[in-house]
């Protein structure tokens, strides 16, 4: 993860550190790098050109008088832009104050949603919850026989509910969706995963289904999974769906990939929503919060 990133900014820091004083001709070489850098790892050009900005601002202003050295602090300001492009307190999750708090979970179709939601569940348990999960993908049956595997491999309550004959489309999934929520609260269960159905692209029929399961469920968070390796088409997708419904957050999955890491660095500042977990790998528990501040130091080395 970040790799790439991580070793083309170490060089354009190396050719910093090593001359004796910052002045405005070395700033601009090491920025004209990092630029470079940013841009090679599939990071959105306008996200690029404000924080490069930015850097210099603080950088050419910067006091003298710390105890670090003028190349220190350029790094150091270089850190702290790239923490608040990527904001500060973005790991809080929020929980209803009457359960069960509802999570609504969407995103394209194998983006990972599935996994994801089985991956949070098991998540939220080793934090003391106790979920319960719901496939409202009455479109694709095997979706919801996904999650009902996924529920069992990680002994997660479950609710499918009967579907009739003759039921199918938005007020199957609203039914299924109000029927879940009241069968949480039964069993005490503090959460309600909500697992929607996959879609091809930004559709507006089911995007009209997100906003009337939003209506009803009053959701604690609407998680948007994407996908990390498709780099700016995540970005676009989860704009084009915060635009239209308002997420709290997104879900990166498949950082393990050859992912650039482009997406998690636009994300935050291109759609307003901030990335909350990461998905590193296929098994249960790739999975973790996104802490801003580790990921900026993992990625400045
Ligand atoms: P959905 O269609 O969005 O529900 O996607 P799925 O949950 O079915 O996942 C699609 C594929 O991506 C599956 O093969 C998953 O195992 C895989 N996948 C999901 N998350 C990750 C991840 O973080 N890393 C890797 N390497 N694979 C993942």
């Amino acid at each position: 993860m970040f790799e790439n990133l991580q070793e083309k900014l170490q060089r354009a820091f190396k050719n910093l550190r090593g001359q004796g004083t910052v002045s405005e001709e070395n700033i601009s070489e090491a920025l004209r790098e990092i630029r470079l850098a940013l841009l090679e790892s599939d990071v959105n050009l306008n996200v690029t050109k404000d924080l490069i900005e930015h850097i210099r601002e603080k950088a050419l202003g910067q006091q003298v008088a710390t105890a670090l050295s003028p190349t220190e602090q350029v790094i150091k300001i270089i850190h702290g832009e790239l923490v608040e492009l990527l904001g500060r307190d973005t790991a809080r999750f929020k929980f209803a104050s009457q359960p069960p708090s509802v999570i609504l979970m969407a995103g394209l179709q194998g983006s990972g949603k599935t996994t994801t939601t089985g991956k949070l569940a098991q998540w939220l348990k080793k934090g003391g919850h106790r979920p319960m999960l719901v496939s409202v993908d009455v479109y694709r049956p095997a979706a919801r026989e996904q999650l009902a595997v996924v529920a069992k491999s990680i002994g997660t309550q479950l609710y499918t509910g009967n579907v009739g004959a003759d039921e199918a489309g938005t007020p199957l999934v609203l039914r299924l969706a109000k029927e879940a929520k009241r069968d949480a609260a039964n069993f005490g269960c503090d959460i309600l995963l909500v697992d929607t159905a996959g879609r091809l692209g930004i559709d507006e029929e089911l995007m009209g289904e997100m906003s009337e399961l939003k209506k009803l469920l009053n959701p604690s968070e609407i998680l948007f999974v994407a996908d990390a390796m498709t780099g700016q088409d995540a970005v676009n997708s989860a704009k084009a769906f915060h635009d239209r419904l308002g997420i709290t957050g997104v879900v990166l999955t498949k950082m393990d990939g050859d992912a650039r890491g482009g997406a998690a660095l636009s994300i935050r500042q291109v759609t307003g929503a901030p990335v909350k977990f990461i998905g590193t790998g296929e098994k249960p528990d790739a999975f973790e919060p996104f802490h801003p501040d580790r990921i900026v130091s993992r990625i400045m080395g």
